[in-house]
């Protein structure tokens, strides 16, 4: 059975001290509430992030991951943080391409297939990123582009190494910009991944994947969007740094 996931991407927000204090709460409301179905994942900057990991450490449902991690093991790359740092502060997750990572930093799919590669071989799980912009969508060829990201980020894997890895689908036109897509619309695109996941692998491994969808997820759409079929859960920027809210969007597994 694939994992039901709601991961809070914190992106470059929250102090240590407003962090913890975040998690603090978000914790109360969760373990007042429990969800035996769904896991939580805090995505706190890599400042935070073993404070943070420390502070769930031995829950089973609640995980910390790290929002990037550089392409290389170790080295002379001033500033940069190696997947075995993360692993080292308890991290069990590396987000790789998110959007804004791909848009900023000019993040390539053979990029984030190396990035990949470390953190499978440090046994964390990557949260693989892909999605289009408003053109791409407009231009009808948001299909084409997913697809490239998967396979050219992710199908050089064999299918045990395939299973570690959730998928997160951004329809990037709908990040912190008020559009959000409708549920047909973003099941139509989880349902079109795991497609390809089966075309490549076959449809055993493609259904243990989990597919995450993020883009303006809410307490009060997020029942729509996880009723959907092939969509596992949410990767929740702006709503994550609201305890009640992102408790709230968790609850709706129940
Ligand atoms: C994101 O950036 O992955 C995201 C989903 O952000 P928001 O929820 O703020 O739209």
């Amino acid at each position: 059975m694939r994992k039901k996931i709601v991961a809070g991407n914190w992106k470059m927000n929250k102090t240590l001290e407003e962090g913890v204090k975040l998690v603090e709460e978000t914790l109360q409301l969760f373990t007042a509430q429990p969800t035996d179905n769904a896991i939580m994942i805090f995505c706190p900057p890599f400042i935070s992030l073993e404070k943070i990991s420390l502070m769930v450490d031995g829950k089973s449902n609640v995980f910390t991951a790290a929002q990037n991690c550089y392409s290389e093991k170790s080295g002379a790359y001033t500033g940069e943080v190696s997947v075995s740092m993360i692993k080292s502060v308890g991290a069990q997750y590396v987000i790789l391409g998110h959007s804004e990572r791909r848009q900023y930093f000019d993040e390539t799919n053979e990029m984030l297939a190396r990035k990949t590669n470390l953190v499978l071989e440090e046994g964390l799980n990557p949260i693989f990123c892909v999605g289009e912009l408003l053109e791409v969508r407009e231009g009808n060829k948001q299909e084409e582009l997913v697809g490239k990201q998967i396979s050219e980020g992710l199908f050089h894997l064999s299918a045990e190494e395939l299973q570690k890895v959730v998928i997160a689908y951004e329809p990037v036109w709908a990040i912190g910009t008020g559009k959000v897509a409708t549920d047909e619309q973003a099941q139509e695109m989880h349902a079109f991944i795991r497609k390809i996941l089966a075309a490549k692998y076959n449809a055993e491994v493609a259904n243990e994947i989990s597919i995450l969808y993020g883009g303006s997820c809410k307490p009060s759409n997020a029942a729509g969007f996880f009723s959907q079929k092939d969509i596992d859960g949410g990767l929740i920027g702006g709503a994550s740094l609201v305890a009640t809210d992102f408790v709230g969007i968790i609850n709706k597994f129940q």
